[in-house]
């Protein structure tokens, strides 16, 4: 790069407002590193430092790190907040990428896709989570629930040196990552590796034990020091509509549940599916796999699943890529559209679901705008089958804790309950992410840590942030964004529980670390080196984040360095 100039060659570019030769006045201002929060990192439910992984992998070579020692970095960098690095890479809808800096200019850096490349290097060179401490500690810790949240919980604590059990009522661990998210979106692989990782760190993961039935939750009080309750939301609620009790319905949850064990579900010919969340998709789209009658009806007329939804396409919460994948794969969507009556033949049989067409009238107190039936407008669509995907709460019939006011378990920003030894966090406090679980379950993890050791948990100082306009957009190269390629719609239903989503090579993951702009952190670009013309930044051994030092004593206060940082790394103060 024509910049890239010996400090020999550099006089030209001076243009100073300092001693120094210029004969104007010395200038009052110096320049401070400045660390700053990306975008990336400050959208990341689960807290991972994005940056941090890329831009070990972008700069290897400086570093002096070859290319595995740079991408088993990536990874540890990656498991510090985020056990799940292969299933995130896969299922994260990735608002970190909806935020990146880079955006503005050719295309947010692929970041989900290059967690996923990580992750799967993480698995095949079976690298070990790494602990904290080898000291193991006294008290001991109950998890109620092995899904993301319980489980990043369990890891956390058991990388402090807990002794960990995990009590799960289902017959394998994962929670809706296994029961809910189906095979071709997240192979069980995959899935089995990650958590694998977790009880190879001495976590005990002990299945098929519910707690209140087996166990009670008061018996665990008794027996641990302190219980993490993570036990999602499983219980779909009903529509509340005419001819719902009867044959033929089911809750989302209940059917991904049953078509994720491999039990077999009649679905007849026409299956109507209500919702717009990822739970509706998923549910038409595994119906689409799950009956060849309906599959078969879907092929010659376009009709074998519908969804109804009751807001536009512009409201519906469900992944982006997963509506347009559906779409391809020939079920209908109908927007705007809400069941209002199931209709049965004598026999109680399900024929048909009347469906009343809705308006978008003004914003709830979610900011979306409420829709509106409009009077005597109503169809009825053939139906065999009806999916009630509209929401999910958590089931605490089993666990019977008083604490439960209403669906959802109510806890401070460190997820702890009203009980003083229990805390919680993931779907049990509110229908989220997996990413969301995941940083709950470490937030927890920490408060248990510190309450067990006497101490008030503590969170790391804020930074300051740094958006596009401390960014030098013209510094960075062009770099198209890599794409995931994905299972063609035949091939994908064809194969029913291939992953459809390909992602990108190796190549093309390795190439979009390089997209990074490490927005407000140093990368050892070496502008501020080639333009100080009082030679006061000195080179360091690099480190992640740390290539120079700034001798202020030489300063005179010329601004270029700062003036010449393309990250937002450095600035005048
Ligand atoms: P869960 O994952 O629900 O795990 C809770 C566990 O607790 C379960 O295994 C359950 O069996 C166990 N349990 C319950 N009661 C008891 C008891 N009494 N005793 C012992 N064990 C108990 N998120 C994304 O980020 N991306 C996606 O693509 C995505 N797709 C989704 C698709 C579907 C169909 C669904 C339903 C959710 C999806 N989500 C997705 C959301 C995500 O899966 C959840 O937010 C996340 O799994 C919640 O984690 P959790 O640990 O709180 O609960």
């Amino acid at each position: 790069m024509a910049l890239l100039k010996k400090k020999e060659d550099k006089k030209p570019f001076v243009a100073r407002s300092s001693a120094g030769g210029t004969g104007s006045e010395i200038s009052p201002l110096r320049p401070v590193a400045v660390l700053k929060e990306p975008p990336c990192i400050g959208h990341c439910p689960s807290g991972n430092d994005i940056r941090g992984w890329l831009t070990i992998i972008a700069q290897r070579e400086k570093l002096g790190l070859s290319l595995d020692e740079a991408c088993t970095r990536a990874w540890r960098i990656e498991v510090e907040t985020n056990p799940f690095p292969a299933v995130m890479g896969r299922v994260c809808p990735h608002p970190c990428e909806g935020e990146c800096n880079r955006k503005v200019k050719d295309g947010a850096v692929a970041i989900n896709s290059v967690e996923r490349f990580i992750g799967d290097f993480g698995l095949e060179h079976a690298l070990a989570l790494p602990r904290l401490t080898s000291e193991p500690k006294p008290q001991k810790v109950a998890v109620v629930g092995a899904g993301p949240s319980g489980l990043s919980c369990a890891y956390q604590l058991a990388r402090r040196g807990y002794p960990v059990t995990v009590f799960e009522a289902f017959e394998k661990p994962g929670g809706m990552l296994r029961y809910g998210i189906p095979e071709y979106r997240l192979p069980r692989q995959v899935l089995d590796g990650e958590i694998q990782r977790i009880a190879d760190l001495g976590v005990e993961i002990r299945c098929g034990t519910t707690i209140g039935g087996d166990v009670s939750l008061d018996d665990l009080r008794r027996e641990y020091q302190a219980v993490f309750v993570g036990i999602g939301a499983h219980k779909g609620r009903n529509l509340g509509i005419a001819g719902e009790e009867g044959a033929g319905v089911y809750t989302g949850t209940e059917f991904l549940n049953r078509a994720n064990r491999g039990e077999s579900v009649a679905l007849g010919r026409h299956v109507v599916v209500v919702g717009g969340g990822d739970t509706a998709i998923d549910a038409a789209r595994v119906s689409l796999r799950l009956g060849s009658d309906v599959a078969a009806v879907s092929r010659r007329m376009g009709a074998g699943v519908t969804v109804l939804y009751r807001r536009t396409r512009a409201e519906m919460p469900a992944i982006g890529r997963e509506i347009e994948e559906a779409l391809e794969e020939g079920i209908r969507i109908e927007y705007l559209a809400a069941p209002v009556r199931v209709v049965r033949n004598g026999d109680g049989q399900m024929t048909g679901i009347v469906v009343q067409r809705m308006a978008l009238g003004e914003p709830d107190a979610s900011g979306r705008r409420r829709p509106v039936p409009i009077e005597g407008d109503t169809y009825e669509i053939e139906a065999d089958t009806l999916i009630t995907a509209v929401s999910q709460e958590p089931d605490w019939s089993s666990l019977g804790t008083a604490e439960v006011k209403g669906s959802w378990l109510e806890v401070d920003e460190w997820g702890h309950t009203g009980m003083p030894d229990v805390w919680s966090g993931g779907d049990s406090v509110g229908l989220g992410l997996a990413t969301i679980s995941i940083g709950q379950g470490r937030k927890a993890a920490e408060a248990i840590d510190a309450a067990l050791r006497g101490v008030e948990p503590t969170k790391p100082a804020p930074l300051p942030r740094v958006g596009p306009e401390r960014i030098k957009l013209d510094y960075y190269e062009p770099k198209p964004r890599a794409e995931r390629t994905v299972l063609g719609p035949e091939d994908r239903l064809a194969r029913p529980t291939e992953e459809v989503d390909k992602g990108i090579t190796d190549e093309a993951a390795l190439f979009e670390t390089t997209r990074c702009f490490s927005c407000g952190s140093c990368f050892g670009c070496e502008r501020c080196w080639m333009y100080c013309q009082n030679n006061c930044v000195k080179k360091l051994t690099p480190e992640p984040g740390h290539y120079y030092k700034i001798d202020l004593t030489v300063c005179d206060g010329c601004k270029k360095c700062a003036e010449e940082c393309p990250c937002g790394f450095l600035e005048m103060v």
